[in-house]
Formats: structure tokens, C-alpha cells, sequence
């Protein structure tokens, strides 16, 4: 995980272990390296922007030039300022005081969104919840089998129905009421993706947020799209006021770029990452622990 960034920062932050003092050429090349090294990465530009602004900044106040171990130093700013890129980590979910906490999960096809209800049924059932999943993913058939497959590996209700005749608003509205009917106090909406976004799953998904209003909705991203991703992110979130986001396939993502820019792109927290298949696989998102190891 992070190989490629992790090579590429090393190899930039070790222009500042100089011989002697610090130039301010040799600071200059440094801070080059960082920017190039950010951007190779596939880090959104802007972010990567500010981000020079506010090292460089640094960098000035704590006179570099002058110390006695530059290198150190720079580390421990740029360590510090890639942190405050990806905000805090949230892991916790709001739940309703009365009724069943409903949470929509959407995001682009193949993104990991079935999979990541699974995981989320599962770790909801880890904090004593009742968790129920609603197949409302009706563009692709094998959506429905992969959920209820998940719900008897987790031993947790399903509501599907026949996509042949169902709409996916009346697929979540009966999904909430048979949740209510069986006491299960957490919904997980699997909505439908597409390759790309579109007005007509938009469309779909503002239609759902409206009729069952979801009290949380959250977009499943995937780290191995980097840019493509934020992008996509920051379209839904212009359409559905997102709460949070889950970021997957972290375990394989070797530049890091989505991970580190999704939150200045969007404004929206990232509350889980998926670190493989497994749905055991979803840690809560540790910004501390993802730049240890983009430092080494
Ligand atoms: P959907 O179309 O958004 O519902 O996507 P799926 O849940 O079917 O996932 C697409 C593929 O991504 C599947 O092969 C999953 O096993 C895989 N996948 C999902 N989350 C992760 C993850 O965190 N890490 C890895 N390595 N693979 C994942």
C-alpha cells in the first residue's frame, strides 16, 4: 500500500539532508521534489497547491535554512499538513432516537458499494445494531444475489424483490417498512451505479433521498480511480448533500491521490476505508496511520 508515493517522498524529502547548512537553492529544489512527488501521485492540483503554500509557509517560519537538521524538520511539517488535508477521522454513525437509522450507499458502478454494505451490516451488528439491506441496486442483476449472499453469510435480513417489475424508490420505501416490521433498527440502502454519473441515476438516487429520506447517505469511493473518484465525489455531493465517505480498495492503492484529496475537494469526511475483499475488511479511516506510512 502506498508504495509509489512512499518512494516518491522519500526520494523528495532526502534533498533536504544536506552536508552542512541548508541552502536556499537546495530548499527550493526540496520543496520542488515535495510538489512533483504530490502530483505524481495523482493528488488533486489545487490541494496540492495549497498544500505547497502552507509547507512553504512553514518551512520560512521555522528558518530551515538555519537548523541543524533541515530534514527533520521538513518531515515533521510535511507529515503534520498531509494530516490536516485528510481532516479528521469520524468513524461514528449517527443513530435515530426512534424508528430505524436509514443509510443509502451510492457511488459509481463497481466501486465496491455491495460489498461495502456487507461490511457495514457487519460492523453495525458489531456495535449491537439490527441491521437489515435493501437490494435496491437494480441496474445490475448480480447485485441482488452478491447482497443476499452477504445477508445469510452475516445472518442479517435482506429485502429484494423482483427486478423485473420493481422500482428502486419502492424497493427502499417497503425495505424501511419491513424493517420496522421486524424490529431491525439500521437499513443499509444498496442503490445503483453506473460507469459514470449521469442525470438518469442522479435522477434515481435525488428520487430515493426524497420518498424514503435516508439519515445518512454516504458515497463509496474508490481509491484506484484517484482523481476520477473526487470528481465523481464531488458530483453527488453537489446532488445529495453526502455525510460521509467510504473510501475502498485502499489496500491497493499504491499513489494515495484520492485518499488525500477527497476531503479538500468535497468538504466531506471520509468515515471508513476498505483494506481488502473480506468483510472484516473496513477500518475506520486513521489519517495518522495512513501518512506513517506514506513516510515510511
Ligand atoms: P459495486 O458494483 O459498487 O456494488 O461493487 P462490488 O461490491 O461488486 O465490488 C466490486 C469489486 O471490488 C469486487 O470484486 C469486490 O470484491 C472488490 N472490492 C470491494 N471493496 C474492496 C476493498 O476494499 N479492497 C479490495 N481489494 N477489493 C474490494
Amino acid at each position: 500500500m502506498f508504495d509509489d508515493i512512499q518512494h516518491r517522498l522519500s526520494d523528495a524529502l532526502g534533498r533536504f539532508k544536506v552536508r552542512g547548512k541548508l541552502t536556499e537553492a537546495n530548499m527550493q529544489e526540496g520543496l520542488r521534489a515535495v510538489r512533483t512527488a504530490l502530483l505524481e501521485a495523482d493528488v488533486n492540483y489545487e490541494v496540492v497547491q495549497r498544500f505547497m503554500k502552507r509547507v512553504t509557509e512553514k518551512a520560512a517560519g521555522q528558518e530551515l535554512i538555519k537548523s541543524v537538521r533541515p530534514d527533520q524538520q521538513i518531515v515533521k511539517i510535511v507529515h503534520d499538513e498531509l494530516i490536516e488535508l485528510m481532516g479528521e477521522g469520524d468513524p461514528h454513525i449517527r443513530f435515530e432516537k426512534a424508528g430505524p437509522t436509514v443509510i443509502m450507499l451510492c457511488g459509481l458502478q463497481g466501486s465496491g458499494k455491495t460489498t461495502t454494505c456487507g461490511k457495514l451490516a457487519r460492523r453495525l451488528i458489531g456495535l449491537g445494531r439490527k441491521p437489515l439491506m435493501v437490494a435496491a441496486d437494480l441496474q445490475r442483476p448480480a447485485a441482488i444475489e452478491q447482497l443476499l449472499v452477504l445477508g445469510r453469510q452475516l445472518d442479517v435480513p435482506v429485502h429484494a424483490e423482483d427486478p423485473a417489475a420493481a422500482d428502486p424508490v419502492e424497493v427502499c420505501r417497503k425495505g424501511v417498512l419491513e424493517a420496522e416490521k421486524l424490529g431491525r433498527d439500521t437499513v443499509i440502502l444498496d442503490t445503483a451505479g453506473r460507469l459514470h454519473v449521469d442525470d438518469e441515476l442522479m435522477g434515481q438516487l435525488k428520487k430515493i433521498e426524497k420518498k424514503v429520506r435516508p439519515h445518512q447517505v454516504y458515497f463509496v469511493c474508490d481509491a484506484l480511480t484517484g482523481q476520477d473518484a473526487v470528481a465523481s465525489a464531488g458530483a453527488f455531493n453537489e446532488a445529495l448533500e453526502l455525510d460521509g465517505v467510504i473510501m475502498t480498495k485502499l489496500d491497493g492503492d499504491a499513489r494515495g491521490g484520492a485518499a488525500l484529496s477527497v476531503r479538500q475537494v468535497t468538504g466531506v469526511p471520509v468515515k471508513f476505508v476498505g483494506m481488502g475483499e473480506k468483510l472484516e475488511r473496513l477500518d475506520p479511516f486513521d489519517p495518522e496511520r495512513i501518512v506513517g506510512q506514506m513516510l515510511g
